[in-house]
């Protein structure tokens, strides 16, 4: 069963070689398909249907699950099969689902989405047709605020698709002004029901910004980029605020460097709130909430922070 963003969806895999011997296993999954649901019959791991199988297929697809309001949707059949790629069911956002999602039932996909990545059980996406389908206006559910890590990109850790989200990534996941304008397009025009500030565990920009605290050199000085400064010093506002010590051993430091960039999220997140009103406003009214996390580049598991918006506890 997959939960797709317009309801579940039954995906049946058919095996590499499909025989009659899978015949009466394939007919009691059918038969036992609930009326008015969704059916994939996925078949690009397969590479021969026995002809009576692929009768018993094409019966279900244009007789059977028509008459009980159940729609089905094929993926790798052969041509000669005359059996085409379809997908049938909604895996994209909409201005229906958007506007029927509470910031909690965003937050409940996100979490949904997560779990299936760290699971290896993620959805099956058709990426061509949901690029299609959001071609002509985008509807994206929340927005991200995310590091310019590599090994932390919001639409694989979420399980998410073309249109759900939208992403601003700058390193440490701090603001400006340009990310907070992003922040209130996504929320105010775009419609997104939820912010989501995401930190991530050994993030580089915050080990620079516990390494450089207190220190004689410039940002500049110490790392050669001339850019870095805004950033470092948000950051260094929440150094300080975990309890242990940055300089004991490494996993010591590490550890205390973790603390720092959560700190840093609810850090950010409060400055979000009192720096825009438009956001605060929406905030306010129940129409966005705002919510923390920290990914773990080691385990791939992701903490959702108590702090801040009720809609995370
Ligand atoms: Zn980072």
């Amino acid at each position: 069963m997959e939960k797709h963003l317009g309801g579940a969806v039954v995906h049946i895999k058919l095996a590499n070689q499909v025989s009659f011997l899978n015949r009466a296993a394939l007919l009691g999954v059918l038969d036992g398909m609930p009326r008015d649901g969704q059916v994939l019959l996925d078949a690009r791991e397969t590479d021969y249907i026995d002809p009576d199988i692929l009768d018993l297929l094409r019966d279900f697809a244009e007789v059977t699950a028509p008459a009980r309001g159940i729609e089905v949707s094929r993926l790798g059949f052969d041509p000669a099969h005359r059996m085409p790629d379809l997908i049938r069911y909604v895996d994209h956002s909409s201005r229906e689902l958007q506007d029927s999602f509470t910031p909690k039932d965003v937050l409940g996909l996100f979490r949904d989405g997560h779990e299936r990545f760290r699971t290896g059980r993620q959805l099956t996406r058709d990426l061509g047709r949901q690029m299609r389908a959001t071609a002509g206006k985008q509807h994206p559910l929340a927005v991200v605020l995310s590091c310019i890590d590599s090994r932390a990109p919001s639409e694989l850790i979420f399980d998410l698709g073309l249109g759900d989200i939208l992403n601003i990534r700058v390193a440490g996941n701090v603001i400006s002004g340009e990310v907070l304008g992003s922040m209130e397009y996504a929320c105010e025009v775009a419609g997104a029901r939820l912010i989501l500030v995401m930190g991530h565990t050994r993030c580089g920009a915050v080990t620079a910004a516990v390494d450089l605290a207190g220190s004689p050199q410039t940002v500049a000085e110490a790392t050669g980029c001339e850019h870095l400064e805004p950033i470092i010093q948000i950051i260094q506002q929440s150094v300080g605020k975990p309890s242990g010590h940055a300089h004991a051993s490494p996993s010591e430091k590490e550890a205390y460097v973790n603390g720092v960039a959560r700190a840093n999220v609810e850090h950010v997140t409060d400055m979000i709130l009192s720096r825009s009103r438009t956001i605060n406003k929406l905030h306010g009214s129940g129409r966005v909430a705002i919510v923390g996390a920290i990914y773990d580049v080691t385990t791939g598991n992701i903490e959702f922070l108590p702090h801040g918006d009720a809609c995370a506890a």
